[in-house]
């Protein structure tokens, strides 16, 4: 049988419901569909056009990142270690910097970084999110992108919730697309109101788009919906936000009864271990997120958030924050934590039918991870290897829709030295205005 692309390796993780692996297995790719996966024995059958990976590569679904600002690139490491960073340093930063072409540059420029560590599919929250849809095209990486609607002028709104229109534009423009998804994305339960809030979760069930927002991620945002409807879950049930196409990024401050409703109301969760574990915040219980059956995805947070835009910065750290929060270290094993970070992460955008698993009929979205190297030998279990021991060097190579999105190391779509060339650029022309900011804050 005829196929594209032969993807061998000395062992193949489907992540399938069977959680099957093949030692050493297959994975066969025609039209950017998986067409076949199997023991390796099996792989002769196939007559591809190209055969990738082989007998030192561990082949696997790439990762699903579930929450990100990829533009946000351009601040990493401006402004760390300062309390109430959000609204005394980031929306001023935004307010003046942040303009249609940095938002392109930038995350063109995180793209990179986050494909060459085997990201295959990513959610982003952020401003002239059109244009971080063209960059993700660029690079050839699927996604779930939300323009963010905010009750004050926005980068790309001058108006209070400008961000409605744009988004609803933007769904217009990009509906259909292959790799991308569009919707919106209300910041925060703080910075929405009810009515827009109630008005995007009807909106966004009448077009049969998910929505994404920051959901009971802070403090203060705890303390002022527990003292008027007991916490942010209830409040955001009580005005009929809830529901099964809402990505709630972070979730943390939650008690017991907020994760019966969110189990209710069928919401997904994006967890961020890493950058809230920098913000000083709780560890967000998602052990019992997953005991109420409710999807949970990681994800890396922004460039300025979490700094890291690799998932493996995130896949290890999961489990072990949740073993700290409970004592016990029998609970996330790494094959959840490894299945969180790709297929449970796929759930959680809508697209767990399309891809984060290798089975027949998925699109064809998986890495191939170099394995004779010195901080992966010996191997005795997959997936400890792949959850605590992986790191983005290991990832060799990158399909996304059959497509090779690095190859061999290199980016195939994106010139990688000008990329950095403009991230100089951007990073200088921010430079003032940064320490300006930081000036006026003192
Ligand atoms: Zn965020």
């Amino acid at each position: 049988m005829n196929c594209e692309l032969l993807v061998e390796g000395a062992a193949v993780l489907s992540l399938d419901p069977e959680w099957r692996i093949f030692e050493p297995g297959y994975v066969a790719i025609k039209s950017g569909a998986i067409v076949g996966i199997g023991p390796g024995a099996e792989a002769r059958r196939w007559e591809p056009a190209r055969r990738l990976g082989g007998a030192d590569s561990l082949v696997m679904p790439g990762f699903v990142n579930t929450h990100t600002h990829v533009s946000m690139a351009a601040f990493r490491g401006a402004s760390e270690d300062v309390e109430d960073r959000l609204a005394r340093f980031i929306f001023p930063l935004e307010k003046r910097l942040v303009k249609r072409d940095l938002v392109r540059e930038a995350a063109l420029f995180c793209l990179v970084e986050m494909a060459k560590s085997g990201t295959t599919t990513f959610a982003d929250m952020y401003y002239f999110e059109d244009e971080v849809a063209a960059a993700a095209k660029r690079a050839g990486l699927r996604c779930l992108l939300g323009e963010t609607i905010v009750d004050f002028a926005a980068p790309d709104a001058a108006e209070a919730y400008g961000g409605l229109d744009y988004g609803l534009r933007f769904i217009e423009d990009f509906r259909g697309d292959p790799l991308v998804t569009p919707c919106l994305a209300p910041h925060a339960p703080y910075t929405v109101d009810a009515e827009h809030l109630s008005l995007v979760a009807r909106e966004s069930a009448r077009l049969g788009l998910p929505w994404m927002m920051h959901v009971a991620e802070t403090l203060p945002e705890a303390r002022r919906f527990g003292a008027s409807h007991g916490s942010t879950v209830k409040y955001l049930d009580s005005i009929g936000a809830l529901g099964p196409g809402l990505l709630a990024a972070h979730a943390i401050y939650v008690d017991d009864a907020d994760v019966e409703i969110l189990a209710r109301r069928d919401v997904s969760i994006a967890h961020c271990p890493a950058s809230n574990a920098k913000s000083g915040r709780s560890i967000a219980p998602v052990w019992k997120y997953r005991e109420a059956g409710l999807r949970c995805g990681l994800a890396t947070d922004g460039p300025i958030s979490g700094n890291g835009m690799d998932m493996q910065g995130i896949v290890g750290l999961y489990p072990k924050l949740q073993k700290v929060l409970t004592g016990r270290r029998d609970l996330v094993t790494a094959r959840e934590a490894l299945r969180a970070a790709t297929l449970g992460g796929a759930e959680t955008l809508g697209m767990g039918a399309l891809t984060g698993s290798l089975e027949t009929g998925k699109r064809g979205d998986l890495i191939i991870v170099s394995i004779d190297d010195f901080n992966l030998r010996p191997v005795y279990d997959w997936y400890a290897t792949a959850v605590y021991a992986m790191r983005p060097h290991n990832v060799r190579s990158v399909l996304v829709d059959g497509r090779l999105v690095v190859d061999e190391g290199r980016m195939t779509g994106i010139d990688e030295a000008e990329c950095l060339e403009r991230m100089r650029g951007i990073s200088e022309s921010c430079r003032g205005e940064i320490a300006r900011i930081l000036g006026e804050r003192s």
